[in-house]
This record gives structure tokens, sequence and C-alpha cells, in this order.
């Protein structure tokens, strides 16, 4: 039985997401980005939640944790390696693991670097990868806490997953990270045609999420750091280590001012 995915805005740019199992009716909410704007999308849908999955300790990912477990009494799973940062989580899990919701798996994947602990989360019988803060389209998330070898390795994990995976991530930034990356990888063609289509679908006010891994691999920079031609865009030999043209390309994407 498959499950159905709510997608909702919430503070300034997060996204909310609901994840429905339908055999069983059980409900996660994906980060609990603003409490009261998740449980108004659940009550559109006529579903009850039961679940929150919190991927990293950040504010505007755990901050509805208490309105939710108050008024639902959720479980409350998160990152083992964040549990002293989060307030509620019930419980921890690490990369490997397996979390059920119903019957839908999903397998823990660790993506350090954005923040020591951060976690994704993946649906290989759907193919839904929610991704938070670790994977954007067009981008990653500002390294904060990690080094840039362990956060390379973190998404050649992602990147080894099938590209009809569809890729939800915790913020609406993909117009301004398709800016950085044509800067830096001007004539890749799947990524002109991706950055023209988020263009389109932001003047007419829709989401760019979901968006498949397939098209990510091929027009995300941040995950073509093995690539000769983004290695010479940062000015490196064209065998350079990969972590190294990465941490070179999330230094320019740092100082990088968008239009
Ligand atoms: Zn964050
Ligand atoms: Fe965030």
């Amino acid at each position: 039985m498959p499950l159905l995915i709510d997608i909702f805005p919430a503070r300034s740019d997060n996204f909310g997401y609901l994840v429905h199992d339908v055999a069983t009716g059980k409900t996660a909410a994906i980060d609990a980005p603003d409490g009261k704007t998740i449980r108004e999308a659940a009550a559109r849908r006529g579903w009850t939640i039961s679940d929150v999955f919190i991927t990293h300790h950040h504010t505007d990912h755990v901050e509805g944790i208490p309105l939710l477990k108050r008024e639902t009494g959720a479980t409350i799973t998160g990152p083992r390696a964040e549990a002293s940062k989060i307030l509620g989580l019930e419980v921890l899990v690490a990369g490997g693991d397996v979390v059920k919701l119903g019957e839908t798996e999903f397998i823990i994947i660790e993506t350090p670097g954005h923040t020591l602990g951060h976690i994704a989360y993946y649906d290989p019988a759907g193919r839904h990868l929610f991704s938070a803060d670790a994977l954007f389209s067009l981008g990653v998330g500002r390294m904060f806490e990690g080094k840039p070898g362990p956060m390379w390795e973190g998404l050649l994990q992602l990147r080894a997953l099938p590209d009809d995976t569809l890729v939800y991530c915790g913020h609406e930034y993909t117009l301004a990270n398709a800016q950085f990356a044509l800067s830096v990888d001007p004539r890749n063609a799947a990524l002109n045609i991706r950055a023209a289509e988020v263009k389109r679908l932001r003047e007419s006010g829709q989401a760019t999420i979901p968006v498949g891994l397939g098209i990510e691999k091929a027009a995300n920079p941040f995950l073509r750091a093995d690539q000769p031609v983004l290695a010479k865009a940062m000015g490196l030999a064209p065998d350079a280590a990969p972590e190294l043209v990465f941490a070179a390309l999330r230094k320019a994407k740092d100082d990088f001012k968008a239009t």
C-alpha cells in the first residue's frame, strides 16, 4: 500500500511534510517546523499524527515538538547523536536503523555536516528521501558543525540511491541555489533545464519540491564534486580530491551573493 505525502509551507521558508501510511492510517510529521501549521495540515487531510521524525537539532526543525506531543501524543523519533540537544526525543536512531510507520519502512542515513548528527529518512519501497538540510535542490545545507570529508561521504550515500527517488528537502532555497550552481557550472545542460523549470515554478508561486534524485545527480554541483569540470571551476587540478573540491564549493557558496 502506498505512502501519501502532504507538502505545505511552514515558517518563512521551511517545508512541512506529513507522510501517511495508507494501510494503517499512521501519519508522521517530518520535522516540526511549526506545530500549529502541522496540526492544521493534518486536520485538512483528516489524518491523525502518530509520529514525528526529526532530522536535526535546529530550532526551525524542532520547535513544534512540544505542541505536537501535547495535542497528539505522537511518538518523537530523532538522531541519537543529537539527543542532548533536542528536547522530547523518545526513540533514538542512527545510520542503518529502520524506522517503521505502519507498513512503511524508513532507513536512516547519516548525513553529517550541516549539523554533526543530521540524519535523512529514506523509504526504499516508495523511493522517497527526506533530506532536510543535508541536501537541497541544487544545493546543500551550510556546513555549521561538520567537516567537508564526512559531509561529502554522506552525500555520496544519498547519491547512491536510485535516480527515480523523490527528494523532499527542508527549505525552498532552490532559486538562489540555481544562481550559484550556474555560476560554477554554466555549460551543464541538465542544470540549465532545471534552473529554467525552477524559475517558472517560482514565478507561478509553486514549490520546486519534490525533485527527482536523477536530476540532482546531474545538476547539483555539490553532488558533482568529483567531476573535473567543477575542480577546474574552483581553480583546482582536474584530479583534486573530491572533498577538497566540495570544501571549495561550500566556501564559494557561503561567499556568493545571489541577486
Ligand atoms: Zn538546519
Ligand atoms: Fe533548516
